[in-house]
């Protein structure tokens, strides 16, 4: 197989907590479209371990860095990476981005929700710009690592409790601010937890 496990998220402490063993595991399958960051990278792996290692199923995080081949343990469930996902893009000369619209999607097809979102690294990096400053550099990577893992989460509920339905607080909030998405911690809420096991 050649893509590279870099994170493996056992089952988590609400599972453990509550004795309930689960039938569903999934692989989250991240496909970077352009250049990304080790440290965002890093970052992006420690925070989603975090959110979802409270989560009742258990998930799996692996990096495609070539064609998938071979089997993947579980449901799989991928996320386009689109854009320049780092803090220090190579963006064309001219390139004019909107900073309105979502920072990643996921897709329904006759009624049922598809395994499958992306993210817009190009407007997570745009989204933190407005509380650090445009051309913000390497020092943030961190930040914006944590930015996409929970942009992820929000998305991941989506698809693995097949629901649209967002909570009036945690990371399942209809939209999340700047500082939201890069400061403190942000997790599931209990509501977003109990919709995970559907
Ligand atoms: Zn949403």
């Amino acid at each position: 197989m050649r893509y590279v496990a870099f994170w493996i998220l056992m089952a988590g402490a609400f599972a453990r907590a509550t004795g309930a063993e689960s039938p569903r595991n999934f692989t989250l399958l991240l496909d970077f479209e352009g250049s990304h960051s080790p440290v965002s990278e890093a970052a992006l792996g420690a925070e989603l371990h975090s959110i979802v290692s409270l989560s009742p199923v258990p998930i799996r995080l692996q990096v495609l860095t070539g064609p998938l081949q071979g089997d993947v343990p579980g449901s799989l469930v991928i996320f386009k990476m689109k854009g320049s996902c780092t803090m220090q893009p190579t963006m064309p000369v001219g390139a004019m981005s909107d900073e309105r619209g979502p920072l990643a999607m996921t897709f329904m097809a006759n009624g049922e929700m598809l395994p499958f979102a992306n993210v817009d690294c190009n407007r997570v990096r745009t989204s933190l710009e407005r509380i650090l400053g445009r051309g913000a550099s390497r020092q943030h990577e961190k930040q914006y690592g944590t930015a996409l893992a929970r942009v992820m989460a929000h998305e991941l509920y989506h698809m693995l409790s097949r629901s649209s339905v967002h909570d009036e607080d945690g990371i399942t909030k209809k939209a999340l601010t700047s500082r939201e998405l890069s400061e403190g911690r942000l997790l599931f809420s209990r509501q977003a937890l109990t919709g995970l096991t559907r």
